[in-house]
């Protein structure tokens, strides 16, 4: 059993900040690294070896053109090493807007009265995981404002809900969620209901800057969310993914910040953030924003890499806040996840009358609104394997991430393989016209690179699934 200090009434040293702004700066400022220094970081993170803040100050500090493009390079080969060529697709389903907070950059504060307030009732939630399921989508993100309404016994219930819901031979299989932090109670109650992963996302890890775009509600308090995590994996949940939204303060603080608060979890139990967000602000309803922290392209991209390194098996997912352009480019430094067909109005997957996008009915605007299909289409393209796997999970093989990086095979094994089952599968149900094709090659040129008695077994399976079996998995 574990440890519960909440019961004794002794308080809990890992509910305290673990953020040392003055250690960061430091870092920040007198890191003065040389080129030999910067390979030196590149190669251990290159031998599977996650970094210590100091050495990934190493790398924010490193300039010129040359070092940079070798960062780069250094992100796309561990990707190449560790995670091959999968990328695996989700989609985020709002089902409630209803906000008690006043974050800045939201259009979801709560003082924007010009916001329209809606939460999905059963039916329109099924109406909407049904249309995901039209889709192809297999894995979700709930997303919620957060209010008392949408309590751990009600976000649970959504979630069973959705798993409930099968439409031909559409199924959801993995159901995350974005919400606001709980106590330890409400997270063992959501963690039950058979989620994956919990995302909670600290915005900024800087305490005063938090406070300058937090005016208001439980939100305010930075230290009951950067310790949100913390409660979640005291709750049993051990899949938990963190975030920094981009814009709200100097980039380079937030990747220290999420390299520190990763390193604390697997200091603490053992076991790292599955995955790691790094949104960057888009346009919302009187968005009135310093612009002091706008964080570029450039400062994006190299920021991506520099967290592949210094992370090597945590997921990074992008989404579709930023453009196709940026997506395509950014993908080769060491993205995981990415989503596709994405719309943020609630209730707008299952009514597709009013295509344009209305401020007023969402948190913000996307920068790619094309369909998965489209998504799809474009990643095969680019000879990227497409995968809607969730069975790590459902083996009860949690940690996924590590083991593709430290158990020796392992994606040979499992990922590919199942990689190349659910896009079969998608293939057979929802491909349209020349991705069909296009599919097809890509899955016979990742059957040719495993082992002959896993290619074996994967081409059987395949066999089942074009009779009509589905979800086979490895
Ligand atoms: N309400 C919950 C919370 O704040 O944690 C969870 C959901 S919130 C809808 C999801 C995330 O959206 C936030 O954590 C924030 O990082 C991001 N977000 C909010 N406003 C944004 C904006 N204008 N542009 C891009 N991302 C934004
Ligand atoms: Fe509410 Fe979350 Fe938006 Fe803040 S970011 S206003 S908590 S929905």
């Amino acid at each position: 059993m574990r440890f519960s200090p909440e019961k004794l009434s002794i308080p809990d040293q890992r509910m305290k900040s673990f953020i040392d702004p003055d250690e960061i700066w430091d870092l920040i400022n007198n890191t003065k690294p040389d080129a030999q220094r910067v390979r030196d970081v590149i190669a251990k993170s290159l031998d599977k070896q996650r970094l210590t803040l100091e050495e990934t100050a190493v790398l924010i500090n490193a300039s010129g053109t040359d070092l940079l493009e070798e960062i780069k390079q250094g992100a796309r080969e561990l990707k190449q090493r560790v995670y091959g060529n999968r990328i695996v697709l989700f989609a985020p389903l709002y089902v409630g807007n209803r906000c008690i907070n006043n974050c800045k950059y939201c259009g979801f504060r709560a003082s924007n009265t010009e916001a329209v307030r809606k939460t999905l009732d059963d039916s329109e939630l099924i109406k909407e995981v049904e249309a995901l399921e039209d889709n192809g989508q297999k894995r979700i993100i709930l997303v919620y404002g957060e209010h008392p309404d949408y309590s751990p016994e009600y976000i649970a219930h959504n979630v069973k809900t959705v798993y409930g819901v099968k439409k031909g031979h559409g199924e959801i299989r993995r159901v995350n969620i974005n919400a606001a932090p709980l106590d330890i109670e409400g997270f063992r109650t959501v963690g039950q209901s058979g989620i994956g992963t919990y995302q909670v996302f600290q915005e900024t890890y800087h305490p005063e800057a938090y406070k300058l775009y937090h005016l208001g509600g439980k939100k305010r308090d930075y230290d009951y969310r950067l310790t949100a995590l913390d409660r979640a994996q005291e709750a049993g949940i051990d899949d938990v993914g963190i975030g920094a939204l981009f814009g709200l303060y100097d980039w380079r603080f937030e990747v220290m910040g999420l390299v520190r608060h990763a390193n604390h979890l697997e200091a603490c139990y053992n076991v790292g953030p599955h995955t790691i967000s790094f949104p960057r602000i888009k346009d919302s309803v009187s968005l009135n924003l310093d612009k002091n922290y706008e964080t570029s392209d450039e400062d994006f991209k190299k920021l991506v890499a520099i967290l592949r390194l210094a992370v090597p098996y945590t997921g990074l997912i992008l989404t579709a806040r930023e453009t196709p352009d940026v997506r395509r480019e950014v993908l080769q430094y060491g993205v995981s996840q990415i989503d596709g067909g994405t719309k943020l109005e609630l209730g707008s997957y299952s009514d597709t009358k009013n295509e344009d996008q209305d401020l007023n009915r969402e948190q913000f605007k996307i920068s790619d609104s094309r369909s998965l299909a489209e998504v799809i289409d474009e990643l095969l393209d680019s000879d990227y394997l497409p995968s809607f796997c969730t069975s790590c999970y459902r083996m009860g093989r949690t940690g996924e991430h590590f083991m593709e990086f430290s158990v020796p095979g392992f994606i040979k094994r499992f990922c590919t393989p199942n990689a190349i089952l659910t896009l079969a599968e998608y293939l057979c149900d929802y491909g349209q016209g020349e991705t069909i094709d296009k599919g097809w090659k890509v899955i016979g040129q990742n059957l040719d690179k495993l082992e002959t008695q896993v290619a074996l077994s994967t081409r059987e399976k395949i066999e089942r699934i074009k009779a009509g079996e589905r979800d086979l998995y490895f």
